[in-house]
């Protein structure tokens, strides 16, 4: 089944202590988008601006992403700009420039509105909802969000928790939306504001789900060397639900295993700055890869 994504489409320029790289193809939604499509047909919903480079639409297209969703509008592409510290963990974002995205809506076409499968990755609660709004009756609905939405739009964020089936945050945004310090506390408050399933990123920790059936945790896959971690937490939650997206049976059973291919493909995104190692692996790899990450907690 295919997954419809929405979310930022970007230009990013990323500093670590090592290397400089400026206007990658960035954006939650991209980095979600390729992650789902090694699992499932994936739709893009975004804009970009005139000045999105053409290289970039035909990556998008090598991972068979429908983008009768993303709009082309006259203006610039939104662009990010941050820089690591040495232990690639900490995180300072030098420049936002919104670019098109100041004035986006985003408008499904009728063909996108049955899709069963949506991940409303990090980008306005606002515009979370109004993709939401048009939609008719998906089977599973995810959203991702950050801290700034939880400083400048909390209201929205909190009506969309009752709208969704699955939020995915990480820890210090779980902290922050609850006011409590214990991130599994936390997790509990989040399912009595609307989500049945709530999935705690922990970085290079892992990621916890916590769901009825009780509590699930996922290591993330042990890398020597971190390259750029930009996307990691869109690359998970794409891979996520693009595994949940290529599965029949029992959704709780398949989230366990969709947590574990996440984890997969967003360390495969940890290795080249941006996209690059991401678009540069295949299904086979990251079958390999999250078997030898099963095998490393089994016992
Ligand atoms: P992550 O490393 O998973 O937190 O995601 C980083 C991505 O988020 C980058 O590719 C940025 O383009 C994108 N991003 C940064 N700030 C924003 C924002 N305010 N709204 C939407 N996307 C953003």
């Amino acid at each position: 089944m295919s997954v419809l994504v929405v979310g930022s489409t970007a230009l990013d320029s990323i500093k670590t202590p090592y290397r400089e790289n400026l206007r990658l193809l960035g954006g939650s939604a991209s980095h979600a988008a390729v992650a789902a499509s090694f699992f499932a047909p994936v739709k893009l919903v975004g804009v970009v601006g005139d000045d999105f480079p053409k290289r970039y639409f035909e990556l998008y297209r090598r991972h068979r992403i429908d983008l009768d969703g993303l709009q082309i509008a006259r203006g610039k592409t939104f662009h990010w700009s941050g820089e690591y510290e040495v232990n690639m963990n900490n995180r300072r974002t030098l420049a936002t420039e919104l670019g098109v995205f100041e004035k986006f809506t985003p408008t499904l076409p009728p063909s996108h509105r049955d899709t069963p499968f949506v991940l409303l990755a990090n980008i306005a609660p606002a515009l979370q909802h109004h993709v939401l709004d048009q939609m008719r009756r998906p089977r599973f609905v995810a959203a991702d969000t950050m801290d700034l939405w939880l400083n400048v739009a909390l209201k929205d964020l909190l009506r969309l928790l009752r709208r969704i089936d699955a939020l995915v945050l990480n820890e210090s945004e779980a902290r922050q939306l609850t006011k409590l310090d214990n991130v599994i506390s936390a997790a509990r408050r989040i399912h009595r504001l609307g989500p049945r399933y709530v999935i705690v990123k922990k970085g290079e920790h892992g990621a916890i789900l916590s769901a009825p059936s009780g509590l699930f945790v996922s290591p993330a896959f042990p890398l020597e060397k971190v390259v750029d971690p930009t996307g990691a937490g869109d690359s998970f939650a794409g891979g996520l639900i693009g595994y949940l997206a290529s599965r029949s049976g029992p959704l709780e059973a398949n989230l366990r295993r969709a947590m574990i291919y996440g984890s997969t493909v967003a360390s495969f995104c940890c290795q080249g700055f941006g996209l690059t190692a991401t678009t540069k692996t295949t299904r086979t790899a990251i079958e390999q890869r999250a078997k030898k990450l099963m095998q490393m907690v089994a016992f």
